[in-house]
């Protein structure tokens, strides 16, 4: 057994007590300094996510499925007014260049050094983010943007969203963290006005409550119960920098490196035991 969440609720309550900014829910206390080296774990996933043309072609593909719904989710909608719901961070915005001075800083996640960055509102759209939001506006479909940033942030995030030219990028189609990191109520609050036609998101948690008590296995078997609603429903986009799936991995915020350490390789499924796989001579 690996060092995997076994409490998932009370971990889901730690992260509600603990939640701060979007990215912020899995990050650890901030620490004293900066240590090189200490996020080079992150590196290759968050290239990937800057760099990689595969990484692009997965934010089209998943906003190309998202608009070939649309259509004949309307047609077969009832009379009330129709919305989508999308998640901000790395889903219509990329907070990849925050991530990508963390690993260049060695420094660990704080509100501070968060705000650093939200706060320039310089975060460029994901690739085809955009004009999907501009699709469902044309569709006659609102825009809802629930987003686990904080209050504070909520000028900043507007300022973002607008200078990146998105569609409902205004204060009554932002919704930031109230008391609760779960977005449940403030997708009830949109459900009460809208018939919800499509969720995005990069995180479980973006689409349905259930997935906030994931159990041992991850959420791997929520996921396969739910699997139908993938590529209908609920769109997701890829985020393999940080999320929810953090906490299955190392079990709590605060572990030290090197338990954190550990726990990455306590995680790996390899194919023999490593004593066997030393290399040929
Ligand atoms: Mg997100």
């Amino acid at each position: 057994m690996n060092t995997v969440a076994t409490k998932p609720l009370l971990l889901l309550a730690a992260l509600v007590l603990l939640g701060t900014s979007a990215c912020s829910t899995l990050r650890p206390p901030p620490a004293a300094e900066a240590r090189p080296g200490r996020y080079d774990h992150m590196m290759n996933a968050t290239i990937w996510y800057q760099r990689a043309p595969e990484a692009r072609a997965l934010y089209h593909q998943a906003f190309n499925i998202a608009r070939a719904q649309l259509p004949a989710l309307i047609a077969q909608g009832d009379n009330r007014p129709k919305a989508v719901i999308v998640d901000i961070d790395e889903t219509m915005l990329s907070n990849a260049p925050f991530e990508a001075q963390e690993i260049l800083e060695g420094r660990d996640y704080s509100d501070a050094f968060w705000r650093d960055w939200t706060q320039q509102a310089r975060a460029q759209a994901t690739p085809g983010a955009v004009e999907f939001s501009r699709f469902c506006e044309a569709q006659g479909v609102q825009v809802f943007y629930i987003t686990n940033r904080a209050q504070e942030e909520h000028a900043n995030t507007l300022r973002n969203l607008q200078a990146q030219g998105f569609a409902f990028a205004r204060a009554e189609n932002l919704l930031l963290r109230e008391e609760t990191s779960s977005k449940k109520d403030r997708r009830d609050k949109v459900a009460e006005r809208f018939e919800v036609l499509l969720l995005l998101g990069d995180n479980l948690n973006d689409f349905a409550d259930v997935f906030e008590a994931r159990g041992d296995d991850w959420g791997a078997e929520l996921v396969e119960r739910y699997r139908h609603e993938f590529g209908k429903r609920f769109i997701i986009l890829p985020n393999p920098m940080y999320g929810e799936w953090e906490y299955s991995l190392y079990g709590s915020h605060n572990r030290s490196d090197a338990e954190k350490s550990a726990a990455r390789r306590n995680a790996l499924q390899g194919f023999r035991p490593v004593s066997e796989a030393a290399p040929a001579p």
